[in-house]
């Protein structure tokens, strides 16, 4: 089995203007619709429609679940959120007008987890994960989530012999490189964020990718957008070149790549099997307007245009 697990859940209000936004006058709605906001969620979403098994976990508000599970279970996804009453699942609104020059985005924190809550998801993994099972942890946990009690998380899957996929920022990542997960996903920044300062050249990512593996990690991904990606697994680095595409919104070609890896490397397909294809239904994703949507059919004929070439590695 697969577990995917959201700390932070949304539910993504999408509202569509006519014309274009403006103060002190009436901005006309002409189209408003409601979509899963992303992180493990639309890693779920991509695994439920390659058909590979998952279940979809986290926490989530009991005031407007119903929402976002009608939505997941539109696409497929089989849910076992941890539910805290008397909370809402944050909503994220994106509003898009017509000026063509990008939308707005307005967030809400997410509500806090109670211990009790935590304790629930704790237990849960507990009693479901068995050896061999993936669990991919994407997405910053809710305000106030401690870097101890995301430890205790990820290590109770350790425990339990799960094979840990961490897509995650600061503080947490950080945490998260002691548990040694199976697997991580920073893009460039995160990871100059997690280095405390800047990556000017290519090379240095490599260097990096190659440290991280020698802590044990087994596959590092460090995700550079358009400009694809470095892959390190089993002694060597690859510098992965996406096919060439005119990106309309690159935000959650993060998550289509993950799930796009994980259910390849589930399926038994090889490294280089795993990561073509990622690369080709992220690029699908970064043409495509929503942050949920790819196309496998494009995805299967722009995999021969993916390239992968050796630019490193490590002894071990
Ligand atoms: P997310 O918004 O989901 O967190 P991210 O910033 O973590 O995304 P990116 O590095 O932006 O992840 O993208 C992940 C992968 O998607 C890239 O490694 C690349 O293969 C593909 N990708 C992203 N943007 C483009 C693009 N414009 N053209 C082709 N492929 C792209
Ligand atoms: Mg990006
Ligand atoms: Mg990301």
């Amino acid at each position: 089995m697969i577990y995917t697990v959201t700390l932070n859940p949304a539910i993504d209000l999408i509202i569509r203007l006519e014309g274009i936004m403006t103060r002190k006058k009436n901005n006309r709605i002409f189209q408003k619709t409601q979509d899963i906001g992303g992180k493990a969620t639309h890693v779920s979403v991509v695994l439920s429609t390659l058909g590979v098994p998952n279940i979809a976990t986290g926490f989530i508000g009991a005031d407007n679940q119903e929402i976002l599970l009608t939505l997941l279970a539109e696409k497929g996804v089989r849910c076992q959120f941890v539910s805290q009453p008397s909370s809402a699942t944050r909503t994220s609104i994106i509003l898009l007008d017509q000026s063509g020059e990008g939308s707005y985005m307005l967030t809400e924190p997410g509500f806090q987890a109670a211990p009790e809550t935590m304790q629930r998801l704790l237990q849960f993994l507990q009693n479901n994960v068995q050896e061999g099972d993936w669990v991919v942890f994407s997405g910053s946990p809710p305000q106030a989530f401690s870097v101890s009690d995301y430890a205790a998380l990820l290590e109770s899957v350790s425990q339990r012999r799960g094979r840990l996929v961490v897509d995650v920022s600061g503080a947490y990542l950080r945490e998260a490189l002691r548990v040694q997960p199976f697997m991580i996903k920073p893009n460039e920044f995160e990871l100059e964020q997690l280095l405390g300062r800047r990556l000017r050249h290519t090379r240095e990512i490599v260097w990096e990718v190659e440290r991280l593996m020698k802590q044990g990690i087994r596959l590092v991904i460090v995700s550079m957008g358009k400009n694809g990606s470095m892959v390190g697994y089993d002694k060597a680095v690859y510098k992965i070149t996406p096919p060439m595409v005119e990106e309309v919104n690159d935000t959650g070609c993060g998550d289509v790549f993950v799930g796009g890896v994980i259910a390849k490397l589930y399926q038994n397909s090889t490294l280089e099997e795993a990561i073509r294809f990622a690369t080709a239904l992220s690029a699908t994703k970064a043409a495509q307007k929503g942050s949920s949507d790819f196309s496998l059919e494009l995805a299967e004929s722009w995999q021969s245009a993916v390239r992968i070439e050796q630019i490193g590695g490590v002894d071990r």
